[in-house]
Order: structure tokens, then C-alpha cells, then sequence
């Protein structure tokens, strides 16, 4: 399974998709993909391969775009197909996320969403923390990275997240619990990823994601990383890879 974001100035679809492929050693049975063009969020996603999700976006979607965010996905909650696959919108159609770990808790986190309103497409553990976001973020009038840092306080379980609001679209919000993420830090562009294979070739600038720790990346301007459990600040701390 595997997570790589893009947000800068190049097209993001064959750097995502070339990513996914670098992950692909890390096991998966579905892949997918949202871009958005600067209006509009476009989706695809599939069961199967890389290379079936890129086959379904040739005839079905225009890849136009320099933000997005793909995933492979290993199920954990609800079948390998088509409609569990990430990344997930949440009710508005505002945000959208993608996953690696498992939301132990979101039994309890559905059935009090649906209380106040909210419906599912999927049978994914990823699905209800979308929509915990989007009603925290509602409920209290927040920003997403303060919206994604109170829901997550609310979750039991693993995660490396990575989250787009089309309502604040130059920015990406990523956090880490038990499950790798790195962050690409380009001129003018970031990468966030699984693992540091996907961006090698554009920047050597790599973060890596403690435990706990969330990072919102933004277009110029300076990365923040906060612990998610406090709110304190973190100094990111830029390893230089090995070219
Ligand atoms: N628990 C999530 C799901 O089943 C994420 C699985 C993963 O790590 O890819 O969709």
C-alpha cells in the first residue's frame, strides 16, 4: 500500500502514477487518483494494477492538473473493489483522502456520523475519518489542518494520511501514526509519499514524518509540522538523500 502527493508546478498525474509504480513492492490490490485542475476535482480509481488504473483514466478522465494525491490500497475494511478504493470524498465533495493503516474506532465514529446525517458510499474505515474531518471542520468553523488534527485526536488506530480541501486548494495536509510518510521538498513544489522513491529524482530535500507528527505543505509558503497531540510546533528537520 502506498500514498504520493504532488502540489506544485509540474503536471501531477505521471509523477503520481510513476510514484504509485515505486511503491508497488509494498503490496496492494487496488490503485487510484484525484487531480484537481484549478475549478474541479477529477477521481479515478479501480481494482487491480497501476497499470489498470492508468488504462480506465486514458478513457474515462482529462489528467490535467498540478495538485493531486494517489494511493494503493491493501484492504483492511470492506472488499477490494472499485468503490473502496481511494482516495475518498467526504459528503460535500470537498475533501478528499487517502489512507494506509486501519480506524479502529470507526464503528462507533459511523454510527454517530449517520446520526447527524451523513451517508456512505464505501464499506472503508477511510470513508467514515473523511467525514469525521469534514463534520469537525463544520461543527467548529476550522481551517482543515486544524480540522484534521482534532478529528485524528479522535481516532483510534494507524494512519498516513494525506488530505486536499477544493476550499483551501493550495495546500496538501499529511499525517503519520504507525504507517511511513516522507515529504519531497522541491523549489516550489512538494512531494509527499510512502517512502522517499517517488520524488528522488525531482528534489533530494527529504522530511521524514515522525510518529504523531502532521505536516501542512503549502505553496509559498513555509512547511509547518505540528505534533498532532499537542499542537506544538516541530523544526522540520531536512535529510538530504543520496542522489
Ligand atoms: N483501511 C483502509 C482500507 O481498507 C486502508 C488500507 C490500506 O492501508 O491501504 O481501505
Amino acid at each position: 500500500c502506498g500514498i504520493v502527493g504532488y502540489i506544485g508546478h509540474r503536471e501531477a498525474y505521471p509523477v503520481i502514477i510513476k510514484g504509485l509504480r515505486r511503491l508497488e513492492y509494498r503490496g496492494y490490490d487496488s490503485a487510484g487518483v484525484v487531480l484537481y485542475d484549478g475549478s474541479d476535482l477529477t477521481l479515478c480509481k479501480t481494482k487491480g494494477k497501476v497499470s489498470d488504473l492508468e488504462e480506465k483514466a486514458a478513457k474515462e478522465i482529462s489528467t490535467n492538473g498540478k495538485i493531486g494525491i494517489g494511493h494503493t490500497r491493501w484492504a483492511t475494511h470492506g472488499v477490494p473493489n472499485d468503490v473502496n478504493s481511494h482516495p475518498h470524498f467526504s459528503n460535500s465533495g470537498n475533501l478528499v483522502i487517502v489512507h494506509n493503516g486501519i480506524i479502529e474506532n470507526y464503528e462507533p465514529l459511523k454510527k454517530e456520523l449517520i446520526k447527524r446525517g451523513y451517508t456512505f458510499q464505501s464499506d472503508t474505515d477511510t470513508e467514515v475519518l473523511v467525514n469525521l474531518i469534514e463534520d469537525v471542520k463544520k461543527k467548529e468553523n476550522l481551517k482543515l489542518g486544524k480540522a484534521v488534527q482534532v478529528a485524528l485526536n479522535q481516532v483510534v488506530g494507524a494512519y498516513a494520511i494525506a488530505v486536499f480541501d477544493k476550499e483551501r486548494p493550495g495546500e496538501i495536509v499529511a499525517a503519520r501514526l504507525g504507517s511511513p510518510l516522507a515529504i519531497g521538498v522541491g523549489k516550489d513544489e512538494f512531494f509527499v509519499a510512502s517512502d522517499a522513491s517517488p520524488f528522488i529524482e525531482y528534489t533530494s530535500n527529504a522530511i521524514y514524518l515522525e510518529d504523531e507528527e502532521m505536516a501542512i505543505v503549502r505553496l509559498n509558503k513555509p512547511l509547518k509540522i505540528r505534533k498532532i497531540k499537542d499542537d506544538s510546533l516541530v523544526d522540520p528537520y531536512i535529510q538530504e538523500l543520496q542522489m
